[in-house]
């Protein structure tokens, strides 16, 4: 341990941590863009910085460990001039369409922007006019929105472990190599969307069927229903439909998700999806309740095992239910069937 005083307050704290992990752990609100607790820290937005009695320069926070004796303030008139100068930097480097601009209301830049009052960027001339890609199924890159904060690269290669991107080149011509400008048979990109995720402006987006504003959806927790890892995530719901997925901060997926998981979700509100059970009749389906369709089952089970035995019995279950489910299934052939054949299709 050790002892540091933040903002005049003394205080004893693990001796293992960054001067922003003690500041976040005491409540006090240090602003961050390239920052993700799941990544080494790569100090590139620069919002974070503090100031460190005996340090001439401003430190960045993320990066900085504490030392027994520090004396650090957090908003001292310094530090938020620097902030609201970097703020001022990157909106001049930076659209303004956050009208129009689907991560409205979600845009760490724009909070940050609203926060520290910054109305424009007064840079002129540093805008940039690069074209949108949107070549991949599933998002689209607008350079032009891209902050360089190197979240999605640091993603991809350190918790996706895949590399599909980088940056490439340097100062202004600084730029997030994709996946598209590889040209897309030889990226190695898998579409996973976990880029995406962690974008905090509006430079990748995922391609939505539906557009909305972040005020007009519901977040719904969930699991995904694809496998049996488990991956947590919210389901984005507007009115009745859903019309996105993210990515939970879970012990099973760490905020990771897979393209199906992430982007596969449209059978949700397809139409041909079934609603009620059906019960074919003369050869053709009909609708049914659940009390008539389960009647039915359990009739033809007792049926066939009074006839044939509990061996006439197999399950075979789904990847596509959770953990839980597919022990309830087995447990029902089991223990309620008697029959110890139960497979699962993940083992086919
Ligand atoms: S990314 Fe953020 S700051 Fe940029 S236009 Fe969109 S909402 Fe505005
Ligand atoms: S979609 Fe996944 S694999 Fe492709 S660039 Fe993004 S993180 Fe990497
Ligand atoms: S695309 Fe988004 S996550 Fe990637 S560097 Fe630009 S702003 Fe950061």
């Amino acid at each position: 341990m050790v002892e540091v005083t933040v903002n005049g307050i003394k205080h004893r704290v693990d001796d293992n941590i960054t001067v922003l992990e003690v500041c976040r752990s005491l409540g006090i609100d240090i602003p961050t863009l390239c920052y993700d607790d799941r990544l080494e820290p790569y100090a590139a937005c620069r919002l974070c910085v503090v100031e460190v009695k005996g340090k001439h320069n401003l430190m960045t926070s993320c990066s900085l460990k504490v030392a027994d004796g520090m004396v650090i303030e957090t908003h001292s008139e310094k530090v938020m001039k620097a902030r609201r100068d970097i703020l001022d930097l990157l909106f001049s480097n930076h659209t303004d369409d956050c009208l129009t601009c689907e991560k409205s209301g979600s845009c760490r830049l724009q909070d940050y922007c609203f926060e520290y009052g910054i109305e424009k960027g007064s840079f002129f001339g540093a805008k940039k006019d690069y074209p949108i890609d949107d070549s991949n199924h599933f998002y689209t890159y607008d350079p032009n929105k891209c902050i360089l904060c190197g979240r999605c690269v640091r993603v991809c290669s350190e918790l996706q472990c895949t590399g599909a991107i980088g940056l490439e080149n340097r100062g202004f011509d600084t730029k997030v190599v994709t996946p598209f400008d590889m040209g897309l048979a030889k990226s190695k990109c898998v579409s996973c969307g976990n880029c995406v995720a962690v974008c905090p402006v509006g430079a990748l987006m995922p391609k939505r069927k539906e557009r909305f504003r972040n005020w007009e959806i519901k977040k719904v927790k969930t699991t995904c229903s694809y496998c049996g890892v488990g991956c947590q995530m919210e389901l984005l719901v507007k009115g009745e439909k859903v019309v996105g997925v993210e990515p939970i901060k879970a012990a099973a997926n760490g905020g990771l998700l897979c393209v199906k998981g992430r982007f596969a979700y449209p059978f949700i509100n397809h139409s041909d999806r079934l609603k009620t059970p059906l019960i074919k009749r003369d050869g053709k389906f009909e609708e049914a309740t659940w009390e008539k369709a389960y009647r039915l089952i359990t009739d033809k089970i007792d049926n066939i095992k009074e006839e044939h035995g509990s061996d006439a019995f197999a399950g075979l279950t789904s990847a596509r239910c959770t953990n839980e489910e597919n022990y309830l299934f087995q447990k029902m052939f089991r223990a309620v069937i008697g029959t110890n054949n139960v497979d699962h299709c993940a083992r086919l």
